[in-house]
């Protein structure tokens, strides 16, 4: 990346829309914009100020405009940004990015508006990515969790804890170079102090990634059960909508079907229930493997009997078979409406089953509340910190074991320079997740996954 390249794109999605934005960064940014505006001269124009005129080619007029001014280093990428809004049809946009380039801007590359906010300070790393899971976000809690991320979330606090990690780093290192004194000038006992803190956020931050993923990917729902049990007509009722055919007939759901069912702002995946219907009516022939493999794919598995045709013995070899570690089983009865009070007083597993009728829709409600308190195991409070991202994850994981192995050094009382190399690994990993520790294929590695424009 250079720089001195000012860099040009549409910052709004491809296709006819009422208005395009187009978004330049660099230094020329304002006099590339101005060679082809027809209106004040933009160069003598303050910064957040927005100005109306015409975008001209020569003498041929494409478009009334509108130009927002950012001067360096008021802006996102803290170098001058010039956004024109123009009318969103796709020949305009085309023409005027053309002529721009043609007046000197480079086409921008994925992510580079925001990698260069990121390379100006203006962002660290996780508030980079941040912008991306921003933009991917498609709930509440999902946007909310990136939001908080985007605002400094955890990396501002992991920042500090590592500037106090360098201190004594380089106070370790200062002994190193009286070895032969046998000095001491880091107070090991508040050094561990410290490392026990770090410990701390980062046991925490890695724990909050399975709620985080949740947040973010969704769960992976697959709806069991023998033939007949009342599948289709769950999914439909817990969509609260005819989508998934439903039919007396066994093995009639044939179509694949994937399903988002959103329950207060997360989203449950229910994978293609077609091939678990295939793969139910399996079970019953030993056939247990495709289901399986469906079930281990997902983290939530509701398993749906008929409370009226089912056995005792049919049940406990369903639930035998189905329980996996590392997934969570919700068991449900239905068709509760064919059967009295008493009948199902004495159903097997009556107790920790949710008893419903998905056909009157009964108690669905309470199946939800089920649902979703199997995801999310505490309230949500609006300012928690959750890690999202896997690259985050995994440079805790080992910001963790560097850490172990840093306490574990003290505690045989290592010699200085172990200590430093200890350190070292540590402030590194903590380094990778708050971008103070880079490297180019990082960079590409995280940029490249954002839309050109952003
Ligand atoms: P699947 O094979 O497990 O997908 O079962 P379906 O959803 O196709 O349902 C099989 C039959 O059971 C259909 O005739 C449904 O109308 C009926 N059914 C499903 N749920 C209920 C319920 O709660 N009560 C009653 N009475 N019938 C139900």
């Amino acid at each position: 990346m250079n720089k001195e390249e000012t860099i040009v794109a549409l910052a709004t999605p491809n296709g006819v829309g009422a208005i395009g934005v187009i978004r330049l960064s660099g230094p020329d940014a304002i006099s590339i914009a101005g060679s082809v505006f027809k209106g004040k001269d933009l160069t003598k124009q303050e910064s957040h100020t927005i100005h109306f005129g015409q975008i001209i080619d020569g003498d041929i007029v494409l478009d009334e405009v509108l130009v927002s001014l950012f001067i360096a280093p008021r802006s996102y990428t803290r170098e001058n940004v010039v956004e024109i809004s123009c009318h969103g049809s796709g020949y305009i946009i085309e023409s005027i990015i053309k002529l721009l380039i043609k007046k000197g801007a480079t086409g921008a590359k994925p992510g580079e508006f925001t990698l260069r906010a990121f390379l100006n300070g203006q962002l660290d790393l996780s508030q980079a990515e941040a912008v991306a899971d921003l933009i991917a976000s498609n709930s509440k809690a999902s946007q909310q969790v990136a939001i908080q991320q985007l605002r400094g979330g955890f990396s501002s606090q992991l920042q500090q804890l590592r500037d106090q990690l360098v201190q004594f780093a380089s106070l370790v290192e200062l002994e190193l170079d009286f070895s032969e004194e046998d000095v001491e000038f880091a107070n090991r006992a508040q050094l561990k102090q410290l490392i026990i803190n770090i410990n701390q956020v980062v046991s925490r931050l890695i724990e909050s990634f399975e709620l985080g993923n949740v947040i973010k990917q969704g769960v992976n729902t697959v709806i069991a059960g023998r033939p007949n049990a009342g599948k289709s007509t769950l999914l439909n009722a817990l969509l609260n909508e005819e989508r998934a055919i439903v039919s007396h007939i066994p093995g009639t759901t044939r179509d694949t079907i994937e399903e988002i069912l959103n329950i207060n702002g997360i989203n449950f995946r229910l994978i293609d229930t077609a091939g678990i219907r295939e793969a139910t009516d399996a079970i019953e022939k030993m056939g247990v493997e495709r289901t399986m493999e469906k079930i281990s794919q997902s983290a939530l598995l509701i398993y749906v009997f008929d409370a009226v045709e089912i056995t005792i013995e049919q049940l406990n070899n369903d639930l035998k078979r189905l329980q996996k570690p590392g997934i969570t089983m919700l068991v449900v009865a239905n068709k509760a409406d064919l059967l009295t009070k008493e009948q199902l007083l004495s159903l097997p597993h009556s107790q920790s089953a949710i008893i419903i009728s998905a056909k009157l829709k009964r108690h669905i409600d309470e199946l939800k509340r089920k649902i979703y308190s199997s995801a999310v195991k505490h309230q949500l409070s609006g300012d928690e910190t959750l890690v999202t991202n896997i690259r985050h994850l995994e440079a805790l994981q080992k910001t963790e074991a560097a850490l172990a192995r840093l306490l574990n050094g003290m505690e045989t009382q290592v010699t200085s320079d172990f200590l430093a190399m200890d350190i070292k690994q540590a402030l590194h990993y903590l380094g990778e997740i708050t971008g103070a520790v880079t490297t180019d294929d990082l960079l590409d590695n995280i940029f490249s996954k954002f839309c050109i424009g952003k």
